[in-house]
């Protein structure tokens, strides 16, 4: 992607329009580098998105330094829910792509204060894996052989 195309890209962007204040917002929180809101379709009364102000498409394109940032507020925003909102529970909730149900592509976690009876479901089906597959896609994702690995399992 050029430079430009991304700068289009962050112009149409409804969370980067967000950031700028060209588009009303719930505010909860803002500093530096992350912005949280209200998300106006919660969950729960409270359900937050906590936002990096630099745009980043996804997880995979987002720079550590505002990745990290935007982890540490969501850390405080769940805290506050359980202080302020008497939540019993916070789920976390990082959407990456279409088909994972990503809706806006400008990176974002939702912060979802959970009640008794809340009717929230969060969930999905468990597959069985055999210990060969297992370990094939082990080994795909490791950055080193098992041998060279400092753990036992
Ligand atoms: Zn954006």
């Amino acid at each position: 992607m050029t430079t430009q195309a991304g700068m289009i890209k962050s112009a149409d962007c409804l969370f980067c329009k967000i950031v700028r204040g060209e588009i009303p917002s719930k505010k909860v929180y803002d500093d530096k580098n992350t912005i949280a809101f209200l998300d106006i379709n919660p969950a729960t009364p409270g359900h937050v998105l906590v936002v990096p102000k630099k745009h980043a498409e996804d997880i995979t394109k987002a720079g550590e330094e505002e990745l990290s940032d935007t982890i540490v507020v969501v850390k405080k925003i769940s805290e506050l829910l359980m202080e302020k909102m008497n939540a019993i529970g916070v789920n976390v909730v990082q959407n990456n792509g279409k088909h994972a149900g990503q809706l806006v592509s400008h990176l974002h976690f939702h912060v979802i204060p959970r009640y008794p009876n809340d009717n929230v479901i969060i969930t999905y089906q468990r597959a069985h894996l055999s210990e060969s597959d297992l370990e094939e896609i082990r080994k795909k994702l490791s950055q080193q052989e098992k041998k060279d690995m400092d753990f036992d399992f």
